[in-house]
Parts: structure tokens; sequence; C-alpha cells
């Protein structure tokens, strides 16, 4: 059984790096993040990966009319930043105990990116302008540390999806609602994070501000945040915040 799954994981890492979805990088990371979770979980923690790898992957393509698409591979720190605390806590199940809690905090973190991701999509689609909760003010769609209604529906709805066949498949149904706060807890850490402590970076040639190293083919400079606490550590901290809620409520219920 687990030889099958790995062997549908090297697959669909190669697949997704033929597709131009992964660099190199990614389609190794999502090999490790996979075989990990298929060793420790099965295909029942598979399924659960697949619903956020699938969902995020349609979801980036629908057509957007607010900005352009982004068709760029995802990168190693990307698909880590998504996929790699849910695989270490998986692994960790294999290797301490696996347990009602190891299960609940790894179907967080998935919740967590799942919903982070879902609120980012839906919310540059359809959330009109939304707000930036350190400057108070309207700001430009899919911008780190900015909320919009509809965004915020989706971070729910999202961290739900991956609640309800989380736990229906590793936990018989239990703790759903635990889950869905706390991936929608990470998502809501994610803004917040996004707007304090994310690195900002300004293009001095264009004058665009950024989160990227290099902007149309010049050097970008640092502006505010954190040095080096960029976009894809955000995102890792947002799948690492989930599960400590689930840790800090399930030892104090
Ligand atoms: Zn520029």
């Amino acid at each position: 059984m687990v030889v099958l799954l790995l062997i549908a994981v090297v697959l669909i890492a190669y697949l997704a790096y033929r597709h131009q979805t992964l660099t190199v990088g990614g389609a190794w990371t999502a090999f490790l993040v996979g075989a990990g979770i298929a060793v420790s979980f099965s295909y029942e923690g598979l399924i659960i990966l697949a619903l956020f790898f699938i969902g995020s992957t349609i979801f980036g393509r629908l057509p957007a009319r607010t900005f352009e698409r982004e068709q760029e591979m995802r990168t190693a720190g990307q698909v880590f930043a998504n996929g790699g605390v849910a695989a270490l806590l998986a692994i960790s199940a294999l290797l301490f105990a696996d347990d009602e809690l190891v299960r609940m905090m790894f179907i967080s973190s998935l919740a967590a990116a799942n919903s982070d991701t879902w609120a980012t999509e839906g919310g540059k689609r359809w959330g009109g302008r939304p707000y930036h909760i350190r400057m108070n003010n309207r700001t430009a769609t899919g911008r780190s540390g900015a909320i919009s209604p509809i965004g915020t529906l989706f971070a729910f709805l999202g961290s739900g999806l991956i609640a309800i066949f989380g736990s229906l498949l590793l936990l018989n149904g239990d703790w759903m609602v635990l889950i869905l706060i706390a991936g929608f807890a990470g998502a809501i850490a994610d803004t917040v994070m996004g707007a304090y402590l994310q690195e900002e970076r300004l293009c001095g040639y264009c004058n665009t501000l950024t989160e990227e190293k290099s902007h149309c083919g010049h050097n970008t400079r640092i502006i505010r945040g954190v040095p080096g606490f960029d976009n894809n550590k955000v995102n890792t901290a947002c799948t690492i915040v989930s599960p400590i809620v689930v840790l800090i409520i399930f030892l104090l219920v």
C-alpha cells in the first residue's frame, strides 16, 4: 500500500514539474512532503493534502479581472511554506505517538494553509479593494496585511473544507469545529504578521512596492518589516500558529 502511494506521489510531483506548476526544487519538496504524509497517514493523509493542492491550483488558475494572473512556478520555499510543517507533524506521529492530538495538529496546519490560500485567491477575485489593518486604509488587492469581507469568508470556507474532510478521514468525524477555528486563526495570524512583521520592499527603479527581491529587472530594497521575514516565512508561521492553537485549546479543554 505504502509503495503504491509513494509511486503516486512521485508521479504527481513529476507531472506538476512537467506542467510547470512546480520548479525542480518545488517538485522535490512536494515529493518529500507527500512521502512523509503517505508513510504516516496513508491515503487518508494524502487525500487531505490533495484537497489543498488541487483546490489551490484550480483556484489560482481561475480567470481574474482585477489583477494579472500569476503563472509563476512554485519553488521549494513556497511548497514548504504550505505543507512542510504538516509533513513534519505527520512524521512526528510516526516517530513518537500517533494520537488524536498529533492528527488534529496535522490537519489544522493544512487547514491554515488552505484558509490563507483561499482567502488570498477569493479576496483578490471578488473582495474588491481590501482594507489594510496597519495602515488603516484601503490598499491594493493581494497585498499582505490586507483583509476584505469576501476574503475572510473564503478563509472560513477554506479552513472548513480541510477540517471536515480531515476530521472524517483521520478522526472519525471528531474535532471538526476546533480544527476549523484553529485553521482560521492561522490565516488571521498570517494577515497580522503580513501587516506588521513581513518585510516590504521598494523597487527604486519604478517606485513599486513589492514582496520580491527583484522587480522589473532591478534589485529592490527593504523599507520596513523584519529583514528576511518574507512571504514564505509568514506563510510557514501561519501553518505553525494553527497547530499551536489546537495544542493550547486541547490542553485547556
Ligand atoms: Zn520595478
